[in-house]
């Protein structure tokens, strides 16, 4: 019997293709038609960044080269204020040390396109409902309603945040926990065309943000010249979705907070009013899978907020995760799945958690003078003492340490830099033996115990 993937979004297209080619019998089942036979509905195309992890699972399945070559290089992110003043900060110390900017469709399409290369079925329209693990069949509606049902030897529920596949399978485990956080921000796309020359109308390799606290604009670069654009707000209060209700009050918020962006986006009004308003939440599950029949992957296992652009990343990782416990396991798949959800869940809790730590930092943070100089002090740090010491953000996008790994020396760091940077104002007062006296003392030995490598990820 086939086991049965089902979603065919970017973490069920990228398993597909790597069990295929590990010789397994797969057969992938998706809710929506076949995405490259249409046009994308608009306000629907998000970009993201893909990152070391992202970048480690498909050069793993040999289509990195593939993959790269929809990305646009950002190597840094441009802070746009109030006034319009621009301000860059390099990701790494030269442009090699950069994130990759894809479109969400461009690489779903190509992952389709190269699972159904290896050999791998791929049935549209068909929407997963019920699972009978006793009977081993699932069941699906298919168009027109008619119901289509599949005898399967394992599951692997690629389906997203609100997964069915999910559903049934804590329904089959006693005591299993699901939860659903939604925060209070929703999100809307917008869109820069490319300037009239062709060219990119603002920096094109970097990240822009406009950080105006709770509410923020960010653009990332696609490779036709133009700008993906998401505006961040919340749902209700001041600077709101709920407040935004007319051309007018539009016009003046983004006069007021992204003046800079006014004369690069025509169409913005158009945009606000008629994109779909996405909503941003975390989902945690437990356990991930159910025995040796069922297992859950990407979004599905772990929906996390994007204030990390890892969601993606961190679902690819688990296909590399679940590789690794295969192999290990020599043919005991109950053994490969709990080992799997074991040591892969915690760096879901990690990521998710690392995330809405992101959001709150961007929305309360961003103006505060001690954080931004602390952050100062952290980027100081990995100058001087690489071998020792990585910011936070550098192991989650540029080494494949584990999320919980990160989480937890990203802890010791903060505490380290609260010691040596207390009632300090500028660099050049800090007591960098201390520093590294502290690095020795509390945050090498940790790193010892975990045998993790701070090296940067290579493509
Ligand atoms: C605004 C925004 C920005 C983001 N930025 C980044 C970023 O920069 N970097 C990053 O790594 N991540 C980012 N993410 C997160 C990323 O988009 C997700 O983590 C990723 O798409 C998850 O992939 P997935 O395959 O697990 O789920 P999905 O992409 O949701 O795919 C699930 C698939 O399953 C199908 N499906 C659903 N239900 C059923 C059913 N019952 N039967 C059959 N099929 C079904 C769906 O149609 C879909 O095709 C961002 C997300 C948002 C919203």
């Amino acid at each position: 019997m086939p086991s049965v993937i089902v979603g065919a979004g970017l973490v069920g297209s990228l398993l597909a293709i790597t069990l295929k080619k590990r010789g397994e019998d797969v057969i992938l089942f998706e809710r929506n038609t076949d995405m490259r036979l249409e046009e994308l509905g608009a306000g629907r195309s998000i970009n993201l960044i893909i990152t070391s992890r992202g970048l480690n699972a498909v050069k793993k399945v040999g289509i990195l080269e593939d993959v790269l070559a929809l990305t646009v290089p950002v190597t840094g992110r441009m802070m746009h204020s109030k006034a319009g003043e621009q301000t860059y900060q390099p990701y790494g110390k030269d442009p090699s040390e950069c994130n990759f900017s894809i479109s969400r469709a461009e690489l779903n399409k190509l992952l389709m396109t190269k699972a159904e290369e290896a050999g791998v079925e791929i049935i549209f329209s068909h929407s997963v409902h019920k699972i009978d693990v006793d009977k081993d069949e699932i069941y699906f509606t298919g168009p027109s309603k008619i119901e289509r049902t599949e005898n399967f030897d394992r599951i692997y529920g690629t389906d997203g945040a609100n997964s069915a596949v999910r559903k049934e399978l804590l329904n089959l485990v006693p005591a299993s926990k699901e939860s659903m956080n939604l925060i209070n921000a929703d999100y809307k796309e917008l869109f820069m065309p490319a300037a009239e020359s062709g060219d990119y109308a603002i920096e094109k390799n970097a990240l822009h943000i406009w950080p105006r606290g709770n509410h923020m604009l960010m653009a990332l670069p696609n490779l036709d010249g133009s700008f993906t654009m998401t505006l961040y707000l919340p749902r209700d209060g001041e600077n709101s979705f709920e407040n935004l209700k007319t051309d007018e009050d539009l016009h003046n918020y983004f006069k007021e907070n992204y003046a800079d962006s006014i004369p690069l986006m025509p169409n913005y009004k158009e945009d606000f009013f008629e994109n779909p308003q996405g909503i941003l939440g975390t989902v945690r599950a437990n356990p991930w899978n159910f025995s040796d029949r069922i297992c859950l992957l990407g979004d599905a296992a772990h929906a996390v907020v994007p204030f990390f652009g890892q969601g993606m990343n961190a679902g690819f990782e688990d296909v590399t995760c679940l590789m690794d416990c295969i192999d290990k396991s020599e043919g005991d798949w109950k053994l490969a799945f709990d080992n799997y959800s074991k040591d892969q869940k915690p760096n879901g809790d990690a990521i998710a958690d690392m995330a809405i730590e992101n959001f709150e930092e961007m929305s309360d943070k961003v103006g505060d003078e001690r954080f931004l100089f602390f952050k100062k002090v952290e980027n100081e740090l990995q100058k001087r003492f690489p071998d020792k010491f990585r910011s936070r953000y550098g192991m989650v996008v540029y080494t494949l340490v584990p999320y919980s790994y990160a989480k937890a020396a990203g802890e010791i760091q903060w505490q380290i830099i609260e010691e040596i940077a207390v009632e300090k104002t500028d660099l050049e007062s800090i007591n960098w033996d201390h520093a590294l006296k502290l690095i020795d003392e509390k945050l090498v030995p940790f790193q010892k115990e975990n045998n993790v490598s701070l090296e940067r990820y290579k493509h």
